[in-house]
């Protein structure tokens, strides 16, 4: 290995600053941390930049239950570059771009090699522990020398953090750093539940319940298939000026239905109901709403929503036997090792709209700030720069 490649802190911790979310619904604390280096089949990354999530703040937010972890550093989009790599790391050098994702590929198990769904049976059910493959062991402590939480296997609010080589994806230095964060979760998600999960066809119609990113990744998707009627659903009006830029050809503002339910509005815009809903908000009300909008016999909805308190959901036992579909979806069916590098190259070339997205770009410092942009719905991707 030649002197230019190799990291001085190979082997080492390193200190450097992180966001730390210490108690429920507190603002973050950027505080001085040790980033402990990568075991067997994980890589050290120094962070370039990353984005917010509504995920993050659900659980920012999560006062009990097993999920709620603190003290714990958030974040989960996000692009960096390989500073250290642990053993038995193939596929990856120092100095690679690359883009970590929550959702494991392991790239071995049965369904990782089967086409029929993006679950890797070897990872996926599991996601309570720090690390993928050490349990509760965590790669960060704070400066008293006690341990931090990681989250959804990324924490990328961090200017280095430590992931599993089935996290992550390995990018074409072609695309702009902050347009691949949008990669990583949100825009996958939605872009993937059009195209992979419903495989929306040309023509067809279909309802989009919340216009955040990821409902409107969910339209952009839907776009690209050709779709013909987008229906976005959304209670902030001016989510259908900007829904426009992704393909939303009809917009509802469930504020302003009156007595009707907005599956009745859709389904008289329709003349039946639509082809395919997706529920991108992760309201129980809002799924049945979504469930019903789409057409009997063959209508189809996709859960992408993750409702906090995990409610069970309830569904008309007739609307059933009338041959609807209804199906959840993590990270829009996509497998991350060969999804991305396929949903990069259509924004490449200048099919995929992944600009429109990024609405804020601030220091990684101001990430509060961020945060009350997304709450207050003022913001779609906010990207923050470690090194500005
Ligand atoms: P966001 O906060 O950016 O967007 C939510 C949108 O829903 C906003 O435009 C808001 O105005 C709208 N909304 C809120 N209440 C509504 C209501 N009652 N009726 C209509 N519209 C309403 O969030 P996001 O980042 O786009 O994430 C959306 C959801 O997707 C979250 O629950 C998130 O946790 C989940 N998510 C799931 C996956 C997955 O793999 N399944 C991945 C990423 C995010
Ligand atoms: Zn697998």
């Amino acid at each position: 290995m030649d002197k230019a490649s190799f990291s001085i802190h190979e082997g080492k911790p390193i200190r450097c600053k992180a966001a730390i979310s210490r108690k429920p619904g507190e603002a973050l604390v950027i505080e001085e941390i040790y980033v402990d280096p990568p075991q067997p089949y994980e890589v050290r990354i120094k962070i370039l930049c990353t984005s917010l999530c509504h995920t993050d703040y659900t659980f920012c937010k999560l006062d009990s239950g097993p999920l709620a972890r603190f003290p714990r550093i958030l974040g989960h989009e996000a692009v960096g570059v390989v500073e250290s790599i642990g053993e038995h790391v193939d596929g990856f050098q120092l100095n690679d771009v690359v883009l970590p994702v929550f959702h494991p590929h392991c790239e071995e198990c049965r369904d990782c090699k089967s086409s029929k769904s993006n679950w890797c049976a070897r990872f996926a059910d599991d996601l309570l522990p720090n690390t993928r493959r050490y349990g509760m062991t965590s790669r960060f402590k704070d400066s008293f020398g006690k341990e931090i939480y990681h989250f959804l296997f990324v924490s990328s609010f961090s200017e280095y953090t430590v992931v599993d080589i089935a996290h992550l994806v390995k990018l074409s230095s072609e695309i702009p750093v902050n347009k691949a964060a949008l990669l990583s979760c949100g825009v996958s998600t939605g872009v993937g539940a059009a195209w992979k999960v419903a495989d929306v066809e040309e023509g067809s119609t279909i309802a989009v319940f919340g216009l955040g990113t990821v409902g409107l990744a969910v339209a952009e998707g839907a776009r690209l298939r050709g779709a013909g009627k987008i229906i976005g659903v959304d209670l902030n009006p001016d989510k259908f000026e900007l829904g426009k830029k992704f393909g939303v050809t009809d917009f509802i503002n469930p504020a302003l239905c009156g007595e009707k339910k907005i599956s009745e509005v859709i389904k008289e815009m329709t003349r039946g109901g639509v082809d395919y809903s997706f529920e991108c908000v992760g309201l129980p009300s809002l799924l049945t709403e979504a469930f019903n909008s789409t057409r009997t016999g063959s209508g189809k909805t996709v859960v992408l929503g993750i409702d906090k308190d995990l409610t069970p959901t309830s569904l008309g036992c007739l609307d059933l036997f009338r041959g609807r579909h209804i199906c959840g979806s993590m990270f829009g069916g996509l497998k991350p090792k060969l999804d991305i590098p396929i949903l990069v190259d259509h924004y490449l070339k200048k099919e995929l709209n992944l600009d429109s997205f990024i609405t804020h770009e601030l220091k990684f410092e101001e990430i509060n700030k961020a945060f009350d942009l997304l709450v207050q719905g003022k913001s779609l991707r906010c990207i923050l720069w470690m090194d500005k």
